[in-house]
Formats: structure tokens, sequence, C-alpha cells
């Protein structure tokens, strides 16, 4: 790259998050070539999907569905790396608006979006929780109210990255805690995280909410990755 080339390109940032090329006028943070190849989830929200069995037999569950799966070549990972630890809120309401897109017409009996919350520790120690700037931009297309406060994590938990499935679910146990059941009550909520590997921490949000009478709950993810 000559210096000309590379110093416009530090003026004008406008380079696919992925592969690095610059991004055409119509394309916002990833280009349509990686776009293309970044493999989608199930857009059918049932208690069929993929996302519904890793949760298992849930009651209140009306079903799951993700964007996103995770690749070899590592798109899905780079992109939820941006969100998570690189501040890139912008791509975060952006993907949250490729979610709500997606799957908006499925979305119309939705009271709430709540997204799966982070400890106050960890969130004074991020600055920001990925979950809910996924909601934000999925608030963007669907307009319902999002909820911070009710559903709160009441446990710090360790990373989860090197557990396995059994211990995945020790460590987060009874980790989340709902603070005004009432408000829920008889209400559909769509639950959103960034991803989902074993299905643990969604299972113990879904745990946290079970004293809310006749509740329904619709969980989405950005990514599906491989356990
Ligand atoms: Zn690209």
């Amino acid at each position: 790259m000559g210096v000309i080339s590379h110093l416009i390109k530090i003026g004008f940032p406008n380079n696919c998050i992925t592969c690095n090329d610059s991004l055409l006028r119509n394309e916002k943070f990833i280009c349509s070539n990686c776009f293309f190849y970044i493999p989608k989830g199930e857009s059918i929200i049932s208690n069929k999907t993929e996302i519904s069995s890793l949760l298992g037999n849930q009651q209140s569950l009306i079903g799951g569905g993700h964007l996103f799966n995770f690749d070899k070549d590592g798109k899905t990972q780079q992109l939820l790396h941006e969100l998570k630890y690189n501040s890139n809120l912008q791509l975060g309401t952006f993907l949250g608006e490729l979610i709500g897109a997606e799957f908006k017409s499925q979305l119309q009996e939705v009271d709430y979006v709540i997204p799966v919350p982070l400890h106050k520790k960890k969130l004074y120690e991020r600055g920001y929780n990925q979950s809910e700037i996924l909601s934000n931009g999925i608030n963007n297309v669907i307009e319902k109210k999002i909820l911070t406060n009710n559903l709160v994590r009441i446990r710090y938990t360790e990373t989860q990255t090197k557990k396995n499935k059994l211990e995945r679910l020790e460590n987060i146990k009874n980790a989340f805690e709902v603070n005004n059941p009432k408000e829920l009550e008889g209400k559909t909520i769509l639950l959103i995280d960034d991803v989902i590997t074993t299905g643990s921490t969604l299972v113990e949000c879904i745990y946290g909410l079970k004293s809310v009478k006749e509740i329904k709950l619709i969980v989405l993810v950005l990514a599906k990755a491989v356990y």
C-alpha cells in the first residue's frame, strides 16, 4: 500500500472489519463478499431450532433463533471480538439492526427486550454490556422497550471459555435474579445474548425468571459457537 492510499485509509476508516478491503458506499462495517460467506443461523423462531434444543425443555420458551454461526475463517469471531473487547459500539448497533430486520415479523408479540445482564463489576470493567448494544440496534427496528434493571446478575462469575458444559452450569448457577416479577407477569420477553456456546448462561437466565407468572420467552443470539 502506498503512503497516499495509507493516509486516505486513516482519514476514512471505511474498511471491512473482517477483510479490511474498502467498503462501497452502500456497505456498512462488513463488505458484501464477507457477509455472503458468514454462515447464517436459523431465522425461524420455533421450539425446534438448534438454540431451543440447547436451552432444553423450558416451559416458558416460545423459541430461539440465531443470526450467524461461527465459521472456520473466523469472521464471526472477529465481529464478536470487535463488539466485546474493542468497544465497537456502532458495529454492535448495526449487528442488532440486522437481527431486528431478520426476525422483525416474528417479534410483533414482544412486550419487552431484556439483554442478558452483566454483573455490575463486569459492566464497570468493560464500560458497556454488549448484549444491550445489540438490543439497542434491534429496537431501532422493532421499537419495543428495553429493560435493564429487572433481571440482574447477582454473582460475579469467572470466564466460561475453558470450562466444559457441566463446569459452566455449576459456575453460573443462581447467577440471575428478578427484582420486580410483577412487571414481567404475562409478558412476552425477548432475551438477547451475543453468543451461545453450551447455552448454560441463557438456561440460568431462564431459571432466574422462573418466579414470573405466565412469562413467555423468545431467545435470540447474534452467533452460535461450536462447542
Ligand atoms: Zn470483507
